[in-house]
């Protein structure tokens, strides 16, 4: 339909901004009218996610930015100041303003704010079909005048009435720019009158703002307002003049005056409702009140919470496993098959480049590709967790709990996910609404114990404390609860001080249907947005490792063919030794197990069974033929989905399925005697001091790239060095005692 279309290229694009409150149906207009021609990316310098895209209307080419949401535009919030900052920089020809029709009031905060930038405005009107099942009415002619701007309603959820809303912001583009002016009273509006010639006085002023915005925001003194303006040519002096007038009126109205302007707001905001809104019929306790009544409930509303979050855990765990092994089992079976066969045939069968595309890249990119299965399957999760409306419950009741370690009780969620994997996890921060709980939620993730560090736990206490296994696995899940609350208290009290927001009171948004294509979007886009961030870094660990081991020692050796002890990974694992020898097991084994775990933990036994030279079944290629293994990428994928099946009664806690990973007992003696060796006789130490080592030092590198990706360079750094340290302090101290005890 696109295709035939003329498409006006000499005209420029219409750039339009999706606005609005949280939940008001922005992102769902944004995909109906964009389908996949979408850009997801992030703001410059934040972590919240952009996202635009394109579409053609009636011939012309349209661009639209689907900006975060915002309960106001005071810029207390990253996602407000992140919308201030596109309207005033980016000057989009209209905004389109998305409304939740069922909470109009509330909406129309933002939405006057909006208006007064002075940008072309539609007032989209959306989720008539919740606010006509609640019997209300609206007269859209008055609405429209009152505000100055189109008003359309519509479903976007049912895709109605989104022409209208394309024709209107079309139409709108070409309209000169409306002034919308809400009487803030006597007292204020002189005080406007006296600010905004001077601030027309200033051309380098009113380039950047519009002069009653600004004259406004000058009195409601709003953070970061005045320094910008200051370094504007005439800025300083409008500043001063400003401050004069605020101080003035707050002496004046007895009150400061950002509460009296919000207050007119309001009050404005108010009557209008009151005046074009109708309520057919007497609301009577609805039915999603009584549900909530229930499920957040005193006695109910945790269990509840721990059910579902529960079902999340299990879903992003047991569901994505067998996808996981499915994806391990076709690249390191017939995929590395037909490589190493491809290889032959050329007569490099035994170079080291078949060792570089087998053991450095194919097993890389299935590093990489392991993920898959599981950010699928948490997005789906969390999907249906936040498109139903329960989220926003479950942090309503564990507000309270998680608000005495300093977090918000979305946070739970990603500590929770976190048990099973620190990727999903870390990207789980994004269902936190500020800045500072997701850093904070962010940074406390990797302490709580992921899976792959379970089978290091597994073989270690087989080796050391066979009779206590389970209690001391539970006693290292604990520690690292321990540590992320030391640590919380910690970077609360320090670099991450709480940030009250200003009077935000969580209201529920209505229980929804979740809606399969707006889930479908989530899942793929952002697992899609993993894959673009963090392959590269994964990638590059393992051919680094790979490289290290394939590199011999002072030519004892070939290339790609060199015993472990004699590789250049030894001599670097033999420099972290002297690090780790005051934690007791200082020798290059364990110094190469911990460096390769780097990469992911999982591979601190496969490393540690390499270099103890113990013998780890490697998988043996059956070498079939191509159709034969066809058939086993058909029969295993089969297998995983017959996996997923039984996986389901799981969720519900039925089988928690046996725990593998005994060890080869040969191996089990060489790590027990090394350690009796490097801790002087104290070997139980040790091994205790190892695990705890292992629970708390640097998270793995895919954990490293969504920490960048999601919280910046800065705190992935933070995080990378800081459990280092954490993790030997820790150690060091468990290792001293333990031995002092007489381990
Ligand atoms: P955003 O936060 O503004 O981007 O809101 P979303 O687009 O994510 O929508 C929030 C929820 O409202 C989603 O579950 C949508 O499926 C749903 N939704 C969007 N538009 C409508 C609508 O017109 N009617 C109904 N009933 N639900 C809608
Ligand atoms: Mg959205």
């Amino acid at each position: 339909m696109v295709a035939t279309e003329t498409i006006a290229t000499d005209r420029p694009a219409i750039s339009i901004a999706l606005a609005g409150n949280p939940n008001a149906g922005k992102s769902t207009l944004f995909n109906t009218l964009t389908g996949s021609r979408q850009h997801v990316g992030n703001w410059p310098g934040k972590t919240v996610e952009r996202k635009t895209g394109e579409l053609v209307h009636n011939g012309r080419r349209v661009v639209i930015t689907d900006l975060p949401g915002a309960y106001s535009l005071s810029a207390y919030t990253q996602e407000e100041s992140i919308t201030r900052d596109f309207l005033l920089a980016e000057r989009p020809d209209v905004v389109v303003a998305v409304v939740d029709a069922a909470n109009l009031e509330r909406n129309l905060y933002f939405v006057v704010q909006l208006l007064e930038f002075e940008t072309p405005a539609v007032i989209v009107l959306n989720m008539m079909d919740v606010a006509s099942r609640r019997g209300l009415t609206f007269d859209l002619g008055k609405l429209s005048q009152a505000l100055g701007s189109p008003v359309v309603p519509t479903i976007a959820r049912n895709e109605d009435g989104l022409d209208e809303v394309m024709s209107a912001a079309v139409g709108a583009a070409s309209l000169s720019s409306q002034l919308f002016a809400l009487d803030y009273g006597p007292e204020i509006e002189g005080e406007i009158d006296r600010l905004l010639p001077e601030i027309e006085r200033h051309p380098a002023v009113t380039d950047q703002y519009p002069a009653r915005w600004l004259a406004v925001r000058l009195l409601e003194d709003e953070p970061d307002i005045a320094s910008r303006l200051s370094r504007l040519p005439g800025g300083a002096g409008l500043v001063d003049l400003a401050e004069k007038s605020r101080m003035q009126l707050s002496q004046a109205l007895g009150e400061d005056v950002d509460l009296v302007i919000a207050d007119r707001r309001y009050t404005w905001i108010h009557q209008l409702v009151a005046r074009v809104l109708r309520t057919e019929r007497e609301e009577s306790i609805s039915f999603s009140d009584r549900i909530d009544h229930i499920i957040t409930s005193r006695w109910l509303g945790i269990p509840i919470f721990m059910i579902a979050m529960w079902v999340v855990f299990k879903i992003t765990t047991d569901v994505s496993a067998p996808w996981v092994d499915w994806i391990d089992g076709v690249l390191s079976g017939p995929i590395s098959r037909w490589t190493l066969v491809l290889l032959s045939a050329a007569g490099l069968g035994e170079s080291w480049i078949a060792s570089l595309l087998v053991d450095g890249v194919i097993a890389g990119v299935g590093g990489v590709l392991a993920f898959v299965p599981v950010l699928l399957s948490l997005y789906f999760a969390l999907a249906v967790l936040e498109d139903s409306g329960y989220m926003a419950r479950g942090a309503f009741v564990m507000d309270r709990l998680m608000n005495r370690i300093g977090l918000h009780g979305r946070s739970f969620l990603p500590l929770m996910v976190g048990f099973g994997c620190s990727v999903p996890a870390i990207y789980a921060t994004r269902t936190l609404t500020n800045q500072r709980d997701r850093i904070l939620t962010g940074l406390l993730v990797p302490f709580m114990s992921c899976g792959a560090r379970l089978p290091v736990y597994v073989l270690f206490t087989a080796i050391f404390f066979p009779a206590q296994a389970s209690l001391i696995i539970m006693g290292l899940y604990l520690l690292g609860i321990l540590v992320a609350i030391l640590v919380g208290l910690v970077l609360q009290r320090t670099l991450l001080p709480a940030t009250a927001a200003p009077g935000l009171v969580m209201e529920l948004p209505p229980y929804r249907l979740p809606n399969a294509r707006s889930i479908r979007y989530q899942m793929w886009l952002r697992t899609r947005a993993f894959l673009q961030h963090a392959a590269s870094l994964i990638l590059l660990a393992s051919l680094a490792i790979w490289l290290l081991m394939a590199v011999p020692m002072g030519g004892q050796g070939k290339f790609a063919d060199t015993p472990v002890e004699n590789s250049v990974f030894a001599r670097i694992s033999g420099m972290t030794a002297l690090a780790l020898r005051p934690l007791g097991f200082g020798t290059w084994q364990s110094g190469g197990a911990l460096i390769s775990g780097l990469v992911a933990k999982e591979v601190v036994i496969s490393t540690l069974g390499q270099t103890f030279g113990a013998e780890i079944e490697l998988a043996e290629g059956v070498g079939g033929s191509f159709l034969a293994d066809l058939g086993e990428i058909a029969t295993s994928f089969v297998a995983a989905v017959g996996d997923t099946l039984r996986a389901l009664p799981g969720i519900v806690g039925i089988n928690l399925g046996g725990e593998k990973g005994a060890a080869a007992p040969g191996l089990a003696m060489a790590i027990r005697n090394s350690f009796d060796t490097s801790s002087g006789g104290h070997a139980n130490a040790a091994g205790l001091a190892f695990m705890v080592f292992v629970l708390l030092y640097t998270p793995c590198m895919a954990t490293i790239a969504a920490e960048k990706h999601e919280l910046g360079t800065r705190w992935a750094l933070s995080s990378f060095f800081g459990q280092l340290i954490i993790a030997w302090l820790a150690a060091f101290a468990v290792f001293r005692i333990a031995a002092w005890l007489g381990g």
